[in-house]
């Protein structure tokens, strides 16, 4: 066998590739992985965790009116955002600096720089050997784990004024408006961001409703209760130019729609990191969307390479990136060959109130279980609101197979709905039926409770709006 600098050479240093790297060194293999940014990738450093933190920072506006409702008085109540962001940034370096020593911990070589393939065994660490030169380093096996980036339409006439999420991570402030262009996840949690921060919002997208793919009730009951948060959702409408002027950045649509705005945000998707890893030259093939092409496995088109995490666009989450991530190191290092099973894979969208789903949508049931579907839908104001005059609701759905009775898909949105859904999700996983949810007891008062009393099929008359 060949002699090898390593067992494992990594590509990529974010949730997947951390995880694998760090299980395959505690068994004893030569590891190393190579990081051109910072180490815990889009999930620590520019994505779901300082999401969160804004999602958090944001949220407060909204718990002051509560609290006002409940007999609070705030003199003076006022945000800073340089502040937030301070802290913010510190935060992230703490939990960065967390992944990087626990690499060191588990013995796995951290390097620092771009790492190219030059073939299936080798790799280049652009300009970090002697003299400037390339590092040549070569491995057993690759793991490739560089995760995705943001998408935007190049072709459009003014796009170089727009950011992405990775830069609102930064704005040096807060403007007085925005405009944010895209209907899914990123779109919708930054326009709850910005909006509950008071930055006047308006959410713009090209389709009928925000977040395709989602459940219909989910779509049309969040997009109006965001409205009802203040963002203006404007539907319908696709970018033609956008125009730097003495006031702002005029965007003009299709439908000759025209808006100004300070900040113009794309949220337009994200495309698998694959540029210039020199891919072809180790026989590691692409799918029709670009993605590294993998079968059940995670194995690549090449013998020696893996691929997992948002680089293979499966399901874009971190925890399935992670599981991808262990299958790979069980079935390589442990002889235990394990697929992942993307089946029920539970979800949050950090939108303001948020959604939480896992399983089907109505109209996927429909679609796919051929046969009948029994739906249950409830639409309620949460106790928590009852003092505030806020005309917020909760919408509950639960999509059950009628022919074997279980429940194949829940969907809600509300206060702590990411909560609630990650509960929903085991019963969904274990398959269980609608009556075995009603013989859970309810844990009163709570929202959750809806979830195991929900007694009515819908019919269009019988959906409760409390
Ligand atoms: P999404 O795929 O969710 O949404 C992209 C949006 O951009 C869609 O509304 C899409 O419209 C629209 N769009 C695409 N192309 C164009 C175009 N040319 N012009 C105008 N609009 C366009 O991508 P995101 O960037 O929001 O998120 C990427 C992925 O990251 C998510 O799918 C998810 O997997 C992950 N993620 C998960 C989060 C979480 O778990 N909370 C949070 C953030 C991201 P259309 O629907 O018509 O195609």
């Amino acid at each position: 066998m060949a002699d090898y600098d390593y067992d494992l050479f990594v590509i990529g240093a974010g949730s997947g590739g951390v995880r694998a790297a760090r299980l395959t060194a505690l068994g004893g293999k030569r590891v190393a992985i190579a990081e051109e940014h910072r180490v815990g990738g889009t999930c620590v450093i520019r994505g779901c965790v300082p999401k969160k933190f804004m999602v958090m920072a944001s949220e407060v506006s909204h718990a002051l009116e509560i609290a006002e409702g409940y007999g609070w008085s705030f003199d003076n109540a006022r945000f800073d955002w340089p502040t937030f962001l301070e802290t913010k940034d510190v935060e992230i370096a703490r939990l960065s600096g967390i992944y990087v020593a626990n690499l060191g911990k588990a013995g796995v070589d951290l390097i620092h720089g771009r790492a190219v393939l030059r073939d299936a065994h080798t790799v280049a660490i652009l300009g970090k050997g002697e003299d400037g030169a390339d590092r040549i380093v070569t491995a057993e096996r690759i793991l490739i784990a560089t995760g995705g980036r943001p998408w935007t339409p190049a072709d459009l006439p003014g796009i170089e004024h727009a950011i992405t999420s990775e830069e609102a991570f930064h704005l040096p402030e807060l403007p007085k408006r925005i405009l944010i262009a895209g209907g899914g996840y990123i779109a919708v949690e930054f326009a709850g961001i910005f909006a509950g921060l008071g930055v006047e919002t308006t959410l713009v997208y090209r389709g009928p409703n925000i977040l395709r793919g989602f459940d219909d009730d989910v779509r049309s009951h969040l997009a109006g209760e965001i409205e009802k948060r203040g963002i203006r959702v404007v539907l319908g409408c696709q970018h033609t130019t956008i125009e730097k002027t003495a006031t702002g950045l005029l965007n003009t649509f299709g439908n000759g729609h025209e808006i100004e705005t300070d900040v113009v945000m794309f949220a337009t998707g994200r495309e698998p990191h694959v540029k210039g890893l020199g891919l072809e030259s180790a026989g590691v093939e692409l799918n029709d969307s670009g993605a590294i092409r993998v079968d059940e496995f995670s194995k690549t088109t090449a013998d020696n390479i893996w691929a997992v995490g948002d680089v293979t666009d499966r399901i874009n989450l971190t925890p399935v990136a992670i599981r991808e991530a262990v299958a790979f190191h069980e079935t390589v290092y442990r002889d235990n060959p394990q697929r992942f099973d993307h089946e029920h894979v539970a979800s949050a969208v950090f939108s303001q109130p948020p959604v939480g789903v896992v399983g089907l949508s109505e109209y996927e049931a429909r679609q796919t279980l051929g046969g009948e579907i029994d739906v249950y839908l409830a639409r309620f104001r949460p106790m928590k609101y009852a003092f505030t005059g806020s005309e917020e609701r909760v919408l509950m759905k639960l999509v059950v197979e009628a022919r074997t009775e279980k429940v194949v898909g829940v969907h809600i949105v509300g206060p702590e709905a990411p909560e609630m859904i990650q509960l929903a999700a085991i019963a969904v996983k274990a398959g269980l039926t609608k009556a075995q949810w009603d013989a859970t007891c309810a844990v009163h008062p709570t929202m959750a409770e809806e979830l195991v009393t929900m007694k009515d099929k819908q019919t269009p008359a019988s959906v409760a709006v409390g």
